[in-house]
């Protein structure tokens, strides 16, 4: 049992950090060398990530961002996956200098959600056109412990409204023992996810103060022990800000061939949060070392370059601006209409009770309404998880290109839903443009298919895909 190793050795220190001085200023042939390969689509060693990772020179900057267009536009096409968090409980156990949730920070509203109030929220949500939820907790439960995890999932499958209801849930909560993520699994989850925060484990020392969350290798064996747990879909992260940026990814580029090694399948999706402002934390407001916009969209044009099939999340801690920007580089997953604090659905958004503060405030439609005007297919579709196309079985079908044959017209059908069941005229218009552009540029099988599955969803059918 892989888990049962106590020292994540595979993050190998000195290594990224020899990589990371030889790379510091990077030839351009070599650059350029890179870039064709990862065009191919077919992902690239940690000395080609680390040798991107310190170019800085604009014409190069522009051929790495252009490289990371062509790979989003090849695998993922005009698709973006749309998703609400649901924060169901603050109570937390531990104290990361960074969150708002900390145990000690007094600044903040505790609470945990009952069970009414997560289906009143989740009703929400479905009232919107939600489709897919993130649940988020901190380490901490009410009376019944681990089993009010359970019951949440519970709770929000079973939520109905009109064609409404959530199909699919991620879950955010601190890491599982394998008992408890087999239990999870059974709930039928989606995705599990946790970050490592940061890899480099000095900082994460200094930043984890007290509590379960000061064990870094009960972190960051989280994912070995969802997998043996049985749950093949699993999301890491880096919180940027913490520490250097480009040592991060080449840990998180380890982190991955580590699962793969282990496991045959890395990470399903990437998340990319940065440090943004929290109640009674100096250091969100203040991060020790700060992540410019420029750096950013290297980052996700990186990781899209290096693993091209792993989705890359973008959650509402960004401004509607850098959304927008990086949607092109290689996101493909993005939250909207996002609330952070426990029973925000209902009650509107306040700072007291939230973990962080947003960067965009938008409402879904209006998310949606800008996606689309910029090309985008809002997609709401959860057929793979479904259909049990998941972890090795969904790489599978990713690696040679044959998901887009299903995703593209998913993508247009739960689209349609969205506009006949949810939107506002004004972006059902939008979106009506959009899906007749999008067939007109489809081969003529996939025309024929999507136009046959669109055809249902008028008819009144709902949840059609394939
Ligand atoms: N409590 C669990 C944990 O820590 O893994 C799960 C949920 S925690 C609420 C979700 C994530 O929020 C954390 O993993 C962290 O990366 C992020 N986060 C915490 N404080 C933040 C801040 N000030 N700005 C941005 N993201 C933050
Ligand atoms: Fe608790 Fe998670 Fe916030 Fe840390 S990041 S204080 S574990 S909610």
């Amino acid at each position: 049992m892989t888990s049962d190793e106590t020292q994540a050795s595979f993050i190998d220190h000195p290594l990224i950090e020899s990589l990371l001085e030889r790379h510091t200023r990077p030839d351009a042939a070599r650059v350029r060398e890179i870039l064709s390969k990862a065009r191919l689509a077919k992902g690239l060693s940690l000395e080609e990530v680390a040798a991107l990772t310190g170019l800085s020179d604009p014409e190069l900057l522009g051929e790495l961002f252009a490289a990371a267009r062509h790979v989003k536009e090849t695998i993922y096409g005009r698709r973006l996956v749309l998703f609400a968090p649901l924060y169901v409980s603050n109570l937390c156990s531990n104290e990361c200098a960074y969150c708002a949730f900390r145990a000690r920070n007094k600044e903040v509203d505790r609470r945990a959600l009952t069970q009414e109030e997560i289906a009143q929220e989740v009703d929400l949500l479905v009232s919107q056109g939600h489709k897919r939820v993130l649940l988020v907790a901190g380490e901490s439960y009410p009376k019944e412990g681990f089993d009010y995890v359970l019951g949440a999932v519970r709770t929000i499958y079973g939520v109905r409204d009109g064609n409404g209801e959530i199909r699919r849930i991620n879950v955010n909560v601190a890491p599982l023992s394998v008992a408890e993520f087999v239990r999870l699994k059974a709930e039928g989850i989606g995705t599990y996810q946790v970050f490592q925060e940061t890899y480099h484990r000095e900082t994460y020392a200094k930043v984890h103060l007290a509590g379960k969350k000061t064990d870094y290798d009960w972190r960051i064996f989280a994912m070995h022990r969802a997998m043996e747990g049985g749950i093949d879909d699993v999301g890491i992260g880096v919180l940027f800000g913490l520490y250097d940026w480009r040592w991060e990814i080449l840990a998180l580029m380890q982190h991955i061939a580590e699962l793969e090694r282990v496991f045959g399948v890395g990470c399903h999706t990437i998340s990319v949060p940065r440090l943004e402002p929290a109640s009674g934390s100096l250091i969100a407001s203040h991060p020790p070392q700060p992540v410019s916009d420029v750096d950013f969209r290297k980052i996700v044009a990186i990781l899209r370059l290096a693993v091209p099939y792993t989705g890359i999340i973008m959650s509402t801690r960004e401004t509607a601006l850098i959304r927008r920007e990086t949607f092109a580089l290689g996101v493909s997953q993005i939250s909207a209409g996002s609330r952070t604090n426990p029973g925000g659905y209902a009650e509107g958004e306040h700072y007291d009770g939230s973990q962080f503060a947003l960067g965009d405030h938008r409402l879904l439609d209006e998310v949606i309404r800008d996606v689309a005007t910029l090309g985008y297919i809002p997609s709401f579709c959860t057929a793979c998880y479904r259909l049990g196309r998941t972890g090795q079985d969904f790489m599978d079908l990713a690696k040679p290109g044959e998901i887009k044959a299903h995703c593209d017209p998913n993508g247009l059908s739960t689209f349609l839903e969205y506009l006949l069941d949810y939107a506002t005229p004004e972006t059902r218009s939008v979106g009506e443009k959009l899906i007749g552009e999008v067939l007109a540029g489809f081969s003529d099988r996939a025309r024929t298919r999507s136009e046959r599955m669109l055809a249902k969803v008028r008819a009144g059918e709902r949840d059609v895909y394939c």
